[in-house]
């Protein structure tokens, strides 16, 4: 069998792949002013998502994630779970979602194979959090998180943006989150796209201040295997569940990526921040599994060594949804 290996000796064990570029929420620095729909609404069929897993995983790769736009969104999500949890090889189904429909969907994604869930809860204030996304949803997020783990998901995690606002108002509230509950929540720096460079200047801040508030108050970073994508965790032994810091525009952060993406029109996405992508699609059909396959690993060697954030280049990359974060 092949390996998914990039000319930086990189290797390739994880997929993330976007199902939808339609989100419902309309976050300040995503899409501010909603969804607007561009082009034909042609997003990969079941039938599409099955043949592109079945191709990674004949390369060893073991962890899909579903994003988006809003993965849940989409009506067939329950088959698109349990076709990729069947497939051969895979051995981690993934989601990140803003959970606005995770109290209704929980067992259902349990029961169709959902092993990893993400839910994006960017703050812990009702108010701050209505602002943030356009939903005053908190509540009912949160009891849909409680839900997943109480129906035994095998890791969930809560992920919230890095912004000055989060910082101003002191990250208290999430270690009492974490208190008690076992997850791990996610801080993700800020990042600048090609949509929100004035919000980015108004509201990035330096994933080490997040750093310098735990070390004051006792969280401590968890070693890292070897390989382990580019989040740290921070541990605290009055707490069940840990801190975590995703910082992109850390020294040699890309150095240990080992995803891949893949977009919900079929293109392959050599990183996020890059431009155009390899398109797959018209190889996703019977027939043209070999084919497929050798243009994947054709498409490697142009993988870029990193992101070029720290210039202040996005890419083509409009905002996050469009490819999925
Ligand atoms: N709709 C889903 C959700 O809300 O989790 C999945 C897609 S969303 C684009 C994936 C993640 O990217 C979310 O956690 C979101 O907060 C994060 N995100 C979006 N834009 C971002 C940016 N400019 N910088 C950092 N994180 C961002």
């Amino acid at each position: 069998m092949g390996r998914l290996v990039d000319g930086f000796g990189r290797r390739f064990r994880y997929l993330r792949l976007s199902i939808t570029e339609v989100c419902n929420y309309s976050c300040t620095y995503c899409l501010p002013d909603g969804f607007k729909k561009s082009g034909a609404m042609s997003f990969l069929t079941p039938d599409e998502i099955d043949r592109l897993v079945r191709a990674f995983a004949g390369f060893g790769v073991a962890k899909l994630r579903l994003t988006g736009g809003e993965p849940s969104v989409r009506r067939d999500l329950v088959e698109i779970i349990a076709r990729a949890a069947a497939t051969p090889g895979i051995d981690k189904v993934a989601i990140t979602t803003n959970g606005w429909n995770l109290r209704r969907n929980a067992a259902a994604w349990r029961e169709a194979g959902l092993t990893n869930l993400n839910v994006s809860i960017d703050s812990l204030d009702p108010a701050v959090f209505h602002r943030i996304t356009g939903h005053d949803q908190l509540n009912q997020i949160v009891a849909g998180l409680d839900l997943a783990l109480a129906l035994g998901t095998p890791t969930v995690k809560a992920n919230a943006v890095l912004l000055r606002d989060t910082v101003e108002r002191g990250f208290d509230a999430f270690t009492d989150f974490v208190r008690d509950r076992p997850i791990s929540f996610r801080f993700i720096e800020l990042m600048r796209t090609g949509d929100n460079a004035a919000y980015f200047d108004d509201q990035h801040v330096s994933g080490v201040d997040l750093q310098g508030w735990l070390a004051a108050r006792g969280w401590t970073p968890m070693a890292k295997a070897f390989d382990d994508g580019p989040a740290t965790d921070y541990s605290h032994p009055d707490h069940a569940g840990r801190i975590g810091l995703i910082a992109p525009y850390a020294p040699g952060f890309c150095d240990s990526c080992n995803r891949l993406r893949v977009t919900s029109r079929g293109a392959l996405r050599l990183c996020l921040f890059g431009e155009l992508g390899v398109n797959l699609r018209d190889l996703l059909v019977p027939g043209q599994e070999e084919a497929l396959q050798a243009r994947i690993q054709a498409a490697l060697v142009g993988k870029p060594a990193g992101h070029r954030l720290h210039e202040n280049n996005s890419g083509d990359t409009r905002q996050l949804a469009q490819f999925g974060g």
